[in-house]
């Protein structure tokens, strides 16, 4: 699970400040930009004190890739085929290989090389495949297998259809994701789709979910996508109806409330709060923690079975202080 940086690099208490916040929010790992020698440097410092592993994200300047390595960066994002002479090319490699740094080769629609758009006409999945391959086989021809690939686009079905072309053709681990995908609703409802339609299928071994919100909001988009789907989970589950007018206490409020109240849990603990008797029980029977309507007095349940009443105003609190006990046992487990 990873996100990226958007403060300036070279403010390093300010991009530290931001990374300690995303792996405080789950990130794996975290890339930043090193657009300029000031923020390559800047890498020995931020990989010093980092919590996560870095990744540096560098075009175009063959310099920066090597001030990255030199300063200890765990990760490289380059294009190979875009840094100039195979001397260039080289020496980076040569380097990457000294530490045992992978490349992520990051193909992007939006900057496909000039013969490939004059060839297809416009980006296409076919397009950015063959982009990808041109630079994997750069990596290749050095004998240097520490790769991994992203090819991604704003268009969701471009993306799904570029990633499948590729993993029939390659055995490199792949980074999904949807570039430019928006803001956070839009965003998030389409790197799902994208993300979720490729991680069924079995493709991807990172992510990032890229969305025009504060970067702690894509890990916990990331982690949403991936609690779904049943990959990983990560803090509370929490499935919730969505209300109708028999609901006999206010659903929405109380939901809205206990992920802020829960936000801390890291464990999985997943918890159930239904407006009523027709689907409550039976969810509550499924889940580590239950609340089930009921008029005045609300059902709470704890693994399965019947534990205690609520009124709508204790609820909350009852309910949350259940979790984080949930929390505990499996903490010690
Ligand atoms: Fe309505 Fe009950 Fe269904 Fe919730 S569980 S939507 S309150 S019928």
């Amino acid at each position: 699970m990873q996100s990226m940086t958007n403060t300036d690099t070279r403010d390093i208490p300010a991009t530290l400040a931001q990374i300690t916040a995303l792996a405080e929010a789950g990130a794996d790992m975290v890339r930043v930009s090193c657009p300029d020698p000031e923020s390559a440097q800047a890498v020995k410092t931020l990989v010093a004190e980092s919590p996560v592993p870095l990744i540096a994200d560098i075009h175009f300047d063959h310099r920066l890739a090597l001030t990255a390595l030199e300063g200890g960066i765990h990760c490289l994002r380059i294009n190979p085929g875009n840094i100039g002479s195979d001397e260039r090319v080289r020496s980076v490699v040569s380097a990457a290989r000294e530490r045992n740094v992978p490349i992520r080769i990051g193909v992007n629609a939006g900057s496909l090389e000039k013969h490939l758009l004059e060839k297809y006409r416009e980006p296409c999945a076919p397009a950015m495949v063959e982009s990808a391959l041109h630079h994997i086989r750069i990596l290749e021809g050095l004998n240097y297998p520490e790769i991994k690939i992203s090819l991604k686009a704003s268009d969701v079905g471009m993306t799904v259809q570029a990633y499948r072309l590729l993993a029939k053709q390659v055995d490199y681990p792949l980074h999904l994701g949807i570039t430019e995908a928006g803001g956070l609703l839009p965003g998030s409802v389409k790197s799902a789709i994208g993300l979720g339609l490729l991680l069924v299928e079995g493709i991807g071994d990172t992510l990032r979910v890229s969305l025009s919100a504060d970067p702690v909001e894509e890990i916990k988009v990331g982690f949403e996508i991936l609690k779904a789907l049943q990959l990983r989970s990560r803090g509370v589950n929490i499935i919730a109806c969505p209300t109708c007018a028999r609901q006999e206490f206010p659903v929405i409020d109380v939901v809205a409330q206990l992920e802020k109240r829960l936000a801390h849990i890291r464990e999985p603990v997943t918890l159930s709060i239904i407006g009523c008797v027709v689907n409550g029980p039976g969810e509550a029977k499924e889940t580590m923690v239950g609340v089930v309507g009921g008029a005045g007095e609300n059902l709470i349940y704890r693994l399965g079975q019947t534990d205690g009443k609520a009124g709508d105003e204790s609820l909350v609190e009852q309910v949350a202080q259940r979790v984080e006990e949930a929390a505990a046992r499996l903490r010690e487990k």
